[in-house]
């Protein structure tokens, strides 16, 4: 059995769900005993058909707390459409909640596709066109899939907004409220969300009707069973020396470990590195790696075969990795929101976990605002004394150049006309472009045809 670890109900179980036989023997099957916060909070309200918003973060078993009351009210259909819509924002997330439905149904009747930009738009409408009941998409494909007939929206009785806020972040705004738009009006709207911004009330406020808030934990509140610490370091270079130091002297605790960078750059230039000192087991992954490289890469971090995957803030949010043991913020994270989804990573369902973050001088600022929002110290120590500092700066920590505004002082100009003044005659000539045409026959006369015959 698992226990759930952050938010678990001890005193619940599925039974009190009364759930479907086919849904309770799968959760029998994957050893699913005690519901979470959310599972619990949420199961009733989405189950009476109203609009829901839930507030949870990855880890608090939110996939399941729409997945359960969502499966249980589906019935089998003989129409070839979907009554359900879960759109998500990447296309890893597709792929992972498509799994997590089919573990829930193999004793069901239930056909689920997932849909995604990047891959060949015909061999999904070629698929759905199959018959399909449950829709995964990302919110481009959805678009584009229904734009184009391929995807009827008619029966749609059930519309998931899951990572909200992070499809909003990714741009998907216009096609999330196109979509709000365009399917049908008798349905029932179900968001989760890991905060609520302004952005997420005002989606809420068009196009939810009266929605119930359940929360799994205060947004901004890191998981309790992370240890978090904090090291300063003075530059790129020596936060690779510590680095190394720390996969050296951990390599037993550093079972399965995120290595958070703040670009794509940078995270190719680490493993770069990291891979010349002949580290086992390394892994880079980001969002200009192909499709088929990063499913690939995330199943081997899965597996272990990647011990060390080097990652931008791509996967830090949603993906359920389990057993992370450690993650090392080698940046400070630009938004604190992502702070949190970063070390959520790790210590997920029954394992402890352990965040790490490197603090350079250039950091400190934003250090400080994430101890604001999640409300916690965390000092900073000291890098240790067996670190070789690095004083070579990479182009991004060089100091900026400022270019100083010089203000010219001109003469007042007193008493002085009109812009406009007389030219001088040597100035007044027009060029006028030469007919060379004009002036050769001028000279010359009319030329001679070339077919002209001599007499
Ligand atoms: P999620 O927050 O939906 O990404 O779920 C995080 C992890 O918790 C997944 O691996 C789920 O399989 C697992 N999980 C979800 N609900 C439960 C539960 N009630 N008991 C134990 N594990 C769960």
């Amino acid at each position: 059995m698992r226990n759930f670890a952050p938010d678990f109900i001890p005193m619940t179980t599925f039974k009190d769900f009364n759930l479907s036989k086919p849904l309770w023997n799968a959760l029998d099957d994957l050893q699913l005993i005690h519901p979470t916060v959310i599972q619990e909070k949420s199961f009733s309200p989405i189950l009476s058909g109203k609009d829901v918003i839930g507030i949870a973060q990855t880890g608090t078993g939110k996939t399941l707390a729409y997945l359960l009351p969502s499966l249980k009210q589906w019935n089998f259909s003989k129409k070839a459409t979907p009554q359900i819509a879960i759109l998500v924002p990447t296309r890893e997330l597709v792929a992972q909640i498509v799994e997590e439905i089919e573990k829930l149904t193999p004793y069901m009747n239930l056909v689920v596709v997932g849909t995604y930009g990047g891959a060949n738009i015909r061999t999904q409408a070629e698929t759905i066109s199959q018959g399909i009941d449950v829709i995964v998409s990302t919110p481009g494909r959805f678009l584009d899939l229904a734009l184009n007939g391929d995807l009827v929206l008619r029966d749609i009785k059930k519309l998931v907004l899951d990572e909200v806020d992070e499809m909003l972040d990714l741009g998907f705004r216009t096609q999330i409220t196109q979509i709000l738009e365009i399917l049908p009006p008798r349905r029932q709207n179900l968001m989760f969300s890991a905060t609520l911004s302004e952005e997420i009330e005002a989606l809420l406020h068009e196009y939810f009707v009266d929605p119930v808030k359940v929360e799994a934990a205060p947004a901004g509140t890191p998981l309790e069973q992370i240890t978090q610490e904090a090291i300063s370091v003075p530059n790129f270079n020596t936060k690779i020396n510590l680095l190394k130091h720390l996969i050296h002297e951990n390599h037993e605790l550093y079972t399965k470990v995120l290595i958070f960078v703040d670009s794509r750059k940078k995270a190719d230039l680490l493993h770069e590195t990291l891979e010349e000192t002949g580290i086992p087991g390394l892994g880079v992954m980001h969002s200009n790696k192909s499709q088929n490289l990063r499913f690939n890469t995330v199943n081997e971090f899965k597996e272990g075969t990647i011990r060390y995957l080097i990652a931008t803030d791509l996967i830090s949010r949603g993906l359920d990795i389990s057993e992370v043991s450690h993650v090392i913020n080698f940046d400070v994270p630009e938004e604190a929101e992502n702070y949190i989804h970063r070390i959520g990573r790790t210590g997920r369902a029954d394992a402890k976990g352990h965040a790490v973050t490197f603090v350079s001088p250039f950091e400190t600022k934003q250090w400080e605002t994430i101890l604001e929002f999640i409300k916690q110290q965390v000092t900073v120590d000291g890098l240790p004394e067996n670190i070789a500092v690095s004083d070579v700066l990479i182009p991004e920590e060089m100091p900026r150049v400022e270019h100083k505004i010089i203000q010219l002082k001109l003469p007042k100009r007193e008493n002085v006309g009109a812009a406009f003044h007389e030219k001088k005659d040597k100035n007044k000539k027009v060029n006028v472009r030469k007919d060379w045409k004009k002036a050769k026959m001028d000279k010359y006369g009319k030329p001679k045809t070339r077919g002209q015959k001599k007499k």
